[in-house]
């Protein structure tokens, strides 16, 4: 099944370089804020980071969130998805 990406269309993010979500040597964290700064101005914010955890994206800044923020998220996600329970938000 291909999955319904007709969101991005309306990212905050479309047409920046994607390099500015994946932050890299020593300015990483603030790459990071920087790259949060314009997700919290998305109106998409809530599909992007659902994406993100259902899809495993691991790298970089998804729906406003870190990568350890996601893997956090993931981490949840899958649990309950194994055990039948709903992740807290
Ligand atoms: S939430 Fe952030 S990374 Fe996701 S589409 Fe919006 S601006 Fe881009």
């Amino acid at each position: 099944m291909i999955p319904n990406l007709d969101w991005l269309a309306d990212a905050a993010c479309a047409g920046m370089d994607s390099r500015a979500f994946f932050a890299t040597g020593h300015h990483a964290r603030a790459q990071v804020n920087a790259a949060r700064r314009v997700c919290k101005t998305c109106p998409v914010q809530p599909h992007c980071r659902d994406w993100a955890i259902q899809t495993g994206e691991y790298w970089g800044v998804w729906g406003g969130m870190s990568q350890l923020e996601l893997r956090r998220k993931r981490r949840r996600f899958t649990s309950s998805a194994r055990t039948g329970t709903r992740a807290a938000a």
